[in-house]
């Protein structure tokens, strides 16, 4: 009995002998090294770790929760490979500043939206199922044809008046058309239509779509157009892509005439991370704006995005409104570089005669088309490029954060014809 007990104690001191020499290495050690600063050039002290952090140590965003709070510096060890945060500190390596890990922390938030964004982004294909669904009984109709005839002419002209390119710039089209035809010798429908797309791609693809932004001072990107066509959202969707772009953003609620309008945007401004000035309901929407070039330039921010009203209760003429709206935008060290004006497409022709005031009142540089996925009427497009002259930078393809995109020409044609 003396013996078994002597023999298991002679085991426990082997044991414990053998626990204390050997290495403490667990996979995924090399990770341990407190992360030096994304992009940074030096590291820290002797034992410098890499000077950015290695690829096998950032996190695969696809194994990114995205729906839980991130904790530490904000990835997610994976199984097996890093250790949890708090193993850092318990190994001895010296650990991240506060700002270090706040750059991490924020390269990787910015890392994920990216991606999130991307993930997301709408396609024109799958938002203009409406527009495309009104043109392609036209389509079939014309494809079904073994030759080119007067049916299929009379069927190109509805299709495109229905979906609202209006009546000159339909004639328009289809004159150039006929003469194409005639000089190149096509005779099969199908080698129409392809030429059909692409002239109205031709057409699409003319002046720059880039929102336009000047370095130095704060610009100013004033929205204008009629109430409820989308102003507000389109600030708030634009904010969020401006801020993803590096900007610092101020919104200014310069639609002291409706009473949601400031708190709307104050929604928004929050959901974005943007500063908001705001005025008093009523009040004069020139201050406003002035009050936001101040506050933009004072804490370094460098774009105001501004809402405006689009119907006022007294008898102020709208129209000067605008005008004295630019113009207090303009004083330094304010700069006015875009004026966009929101056309909502589910109003078709109707948006041109608006438009036109606008442009009349104060220079547009862009349009900014809302709706387009709720409308059949995509055609508006090409009317408004044609008859305005105004380059269409941006549309909405719904009412998310997200869906608000650069025009793309080529997509939306192939959209369109399916
Ligand atoms: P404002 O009066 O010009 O500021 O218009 P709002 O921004 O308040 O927008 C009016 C409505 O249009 C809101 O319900 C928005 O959600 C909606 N809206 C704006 N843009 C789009 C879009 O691209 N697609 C869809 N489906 N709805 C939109």
């Amino acid at each position: 009995m003396e013996v078994l007990i002597l023999l298991a104690a002679l085991l426990v001191f082997l044991a414990s002998l053998l626990a204390a020499y050997l290495p403490k290495s667990r996979p995924g050690d090399d990770w341990l090294d407190p992360p030096a600063p994304v992009g940074h050039g030096e590291g820290h002290g002797s034992s410098a770790p890499p000077t950015s952090l290695p690829p096998s140590a950032g996190p695969d965003l696809d194994d990114v929760d995205l729906n839980e709070p991130s904790s530490g510096v904000g990835i997610a060890p994976r199984p097996g490979e890093a250790p949890p945060a708090e193993d850092v500190a318990d190994l001895g390596g010296p650990e991240p500043d506060d700002a270090t890990v706040a750059e991490i922390e924020e390269a990787l938030a910015q890392a994920v939206e990216a991606e999130q964004a991307e993930a997301v982004k709408p396609r024109f294909r799958d938002r203009l199922a409406k527009a495309r669904s009104l043109l392609a009984g036209y389509v079939t109709s014309i494809l079904s044809r073994t030759t080119i005839d007067q049916d299929t002419w009379d069927e190109l002209e509805e299709a495109l008046i229905r979906a609202d390119v209006g009546v000159s710039t339909t004639t328009m089209v289809l004159d150039d058309l006929r003469a194409e035809v005639a000089e190149k010798g096509i005779t099969e429908p199908e080698a129409l239509m392809a030429q059909l797309k692409g002239d109205l791609k031709a057409r699409l693809a003319v002046g720059s779509r880039a929102l336009a932004f000047e370095p130095g001072a704060p610009n100013v990107w004033l929205f204008v157009g009629v109430n409820g066509v989308g102003k507000t959202t389109t600030i708030g969707k634009l904010g969020k892509r401006a801020k993803a772009d590096g900007h610092r953003v101020v919104m200014a609620a310069g639609d002291t005439f409706r009473a949601a309008a400031a708190e709307q945007l104050g929604v928004w401004a929050e959901r974005v991370g943007a500063d908001l000035v705001q005025g008093v309901e009523g009040g004069d929407p020139s201050s406003v704006i002035f009050d936001a070039v101040q506050r933009a330039a004072a804490r370094d921010a460098d774009l105001v995005l501004a809402d405006t009203a689009g119907r006022l209760h007294t008898k102020v003429n709208l129209m000067e409104q605008l005008r004295k709206v630019r113009r207090v935008a303009e004083k330094p060290p304010g700069r006015v570089t875009e004026v966009l004006l929101v056309l909502d497409a589910t109003t078709g022709q109707n948006g041109l005669a608006q438009a036109q005031q606008f442009t009349d009142a104060v220079e547009v540089t862009g349009v900014v088309l809302t709706k387009l996925d709720g409308s059949a009427r995509g055609g508006i497009v090409l009317a408004i490029q044609r008859e305005l002259g105004i380059p269409v930078k941006l549309v909405g393809l719904g009412e998310t954060v997200d869906d608000l995109v650069p025009f793309d020409p080529d997509e939306f044609v192939e959209a369109l014809f399916g």
